[in-house]
């Protein structure tokens, strides 16, 4: 049976592997399709596109865009993006220049706190457009002055705690609107994570086309209730590892093999979208 990861990550936001070392390990699981879903960026998805190519693995443009609803935080995955899309390119350039500067008020929170942590260690080793705090947690460590990952969230980086910076956030229909006119597929992500159900109808009013149904952290119970939800909404189903490399632990890819007949499904909508476009409406 062929079967698909639609959510990776990769040092191009917050993840540890590298596009080619990803489609190392999807061709060693046997993975016939990958999708790249770094947070709020398209940067690695020529080189993960050029590694699956050289892997026999059919690669899907991707990204998780950081969104929210009504103060709830929630992430849009897109699909089948166009990756050089200017409006798209533009926007995500704008919330990686809004990362960019939470980097420098996290830094100097913590400076304030008596962390001698510098930016430059952070974005020397966040190397990417789009660094978050995994980024700020790795650097404290490598500079020795905290203990592991989780301490520094525990410490300094969860929500609440002294060196926390909100982050400001596109709006969720404004991500799906963002994603359809780079000619891609709008998913709500992990929604089992968020617990933010009374949002779906409104997602879908704005066009939402699919959700996670598959995720590392839902449970066989709450893959089925969104199974429910995406039938009765009539939403694609996806799903996928949601694999950060070895940033929290083991590597979670392999975790989750989506059957490709969902992605079959995915690819039809985009093509009659694609039609509909071409022929005046949509
Ligand atoms: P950011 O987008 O900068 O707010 O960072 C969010 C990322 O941080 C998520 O994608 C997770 O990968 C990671 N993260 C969030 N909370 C924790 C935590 N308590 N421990 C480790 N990683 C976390
Ligand atoms: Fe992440
Ligand atoms: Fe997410
Ligand atoms: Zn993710």
């Amino acid at each position: 049976m062929k079967f698909a990861d639609l959510h990776l990550h990769t040092q191009f936001s917050d993840g540890t592997f590298t596009p080619e070392e990803l489609a190392g390990q999807g061709a060693r699981l046997g993975f016939a399709g990958m999708a790249l879903t770094d947070h709020d960026s398209v940067e690695g998805c020529a080189r993960m596109a050029a590694a699956c190519a050289a892997a026999g693995i059919e690669f899907i443009v991707g990204a998780e865009l950081t969104a929210e609803h009504q103060d709830t935080e929630v992430h849009i995955l897109g699909y089948f993006l166009d990756p050089e899309n200017q409006v798209l390119l533009k926007k995500i350039g704008k919330f990686q220049a809004v990362r960019q500067d939470r980097i420098r008020e996290m830094v100097a929170a913590l400076n304030k706190l008596g962390v001698p942590l510098k930016t430059e260690s952070v974005f020397a080793l966040a190397n990417c457009k789009s660094p978050g705090r995994p980024h700020v947690a790795r650097a404290l460590v490598k500079e020795q002055l905290i203990g592991n990952l989780d301490e520094a969230f525990e410490k300094y980086l969860k929500k609440g705690r002294p060196a926390w910076v909100p982050k400001t956030k596109m709006s969720a229909l404004e991500g799906v609107e963002l994603i359809h006119q780079a000619g891609g597929l709008a998913v709500m992500a992990h929604p089992g994570l968020n617990r933010t159900d009374e949002i779906i109808p409104d997602l879908v009013d704005a066009g939402l086309d699919g959700i996670e149904c598959f995720h590392t952290k839902h449970s066989t119970l709450l893959s089925q209730r969104y199974l429910e939800i995406a039938d009765q909404f009539h939403l694609l189903v996806t799903g996928g590892s949601d694999c950060h490399g070895f940033s929290k632990g083991k590597p979670l890819i392999g975790g989750i093999k989506l059957p490709y007949e969902h992605v079959e499904k995915m690819k039809a909508k985009v093509a009659e979208r694609k039609l509909a476009t071409t022929n005046g409406h949509r």
